[in-house]
């Protein structure tokens, strides 16, 4: 339960971390490797929370898209200020994330990266609790999410908070990708990071390899970043295998 919210609100939940998150400050893997993963778009087949703003969504929302687009506010104010128009019961929220369909073969990925001794973390700057319970549902409700904070003030009202944040980010963003690869890489060495879209751009420029989908492969592609394409978890696969198998000089050349 939020310190800050007032006791009238209490009977409303505060949706924390599952207790035993793993902890991220772990031993470095023996690949000298870890992974981080968007969500959205890269996990997710649909963007959840432009999802949750089409169906639940207040007027206004499309302003602050709109605004966020333009370069004018960060995604932090966006996105805190969409999530404070939704108009949805608790009970509507999960049944719409449980409606929610991810790649099929992502499970499957995770498990052959554990296997080989890698931490697998989802970072997102969409909502903790929507890639939660959506993980769950597919047995991964143990993965590490590091996302922005949700948090319910009413019976149909919700705020967003952003733990994550960074007064660094030059993208003003809820959460700073940068910011946590940049811990990563202190413990592990190397980040293989896996995305999509524009919230991936920044950090893509500073990972040691990427895995790239969508239009992330395009701004790899004219950046000169080092990165492999996919279009699903069936093809990332075999490129996290080999990639976190050779030294960081040499993942350029493995799939090239
Ligand atoms: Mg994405």
């Amino acid at each position: 339960m939020s310190k800050t919210m007032p006791a009238a609100q209490r009977k409303f939940f505060d949706i924390r971390p599952a207790a035993g998150q793993p902890v991220q400050t772990m031993p470095p893997s023996p690949t000298g490797w870890m992974l981080q993963c968007d969500f959205d778009g890269t996990i997710s087949v649909d963007d959840v929370t432009d999802s949750l703003l089409q169906r639940f969504g207040r007027p206004g929302w499309q302003a602050l898209e709109d605004a966020w687009e333009a370069g004018e506010i960060g995604s932090r104010e966006c996105m805190k200020g969409q999530v404070a128009l939704l108009d949805m019961s608790a009970a509507e929220l999960d049944a719409h994330l449980d409606a929610m369909p991810i790649d099929p073969h992502f499970p499957a990925f995770v498990a052959e990266a554990q296997r080989r001794g890698m931490l697998v973390q989802v970072v997102s700057d969409g909502i903790d609790h929507a890639i939660r319970r959506i993980l769950a549902r597919h047995g991964l409700a143990g993965l590490p999410v590091l996302a922005n904070h949700l948090v319910q003030t009413g019976e149909r009202s919700w705020q967003l908070q952003s733990p994550h944040a960074s007064a660094a980010c030059v993208r003003a963003s809820g959460n700073c990708k940068c910011e946590r690869l940049a811990e990563q890489q202190v413990v592990h060495g190397q980040v293989l990071f896996v995305g999509d879209g524009s919230s991936d751009f920044c950090v893509s420029g500073k990972a040691d390899f990427v895995l790239a989908k969508a239009r992330l492969i395009g701004h790899c592609e004219s950046r000169g970043i080092a990165h492999a394409p996919f279009v699903d978890f069936s093809d990332a696969l075999p490129l996290m295998a080999r990639i976190t198998a050779a030294s960081h000089q040499a993942a350029t050349a493995v799939v090239a």
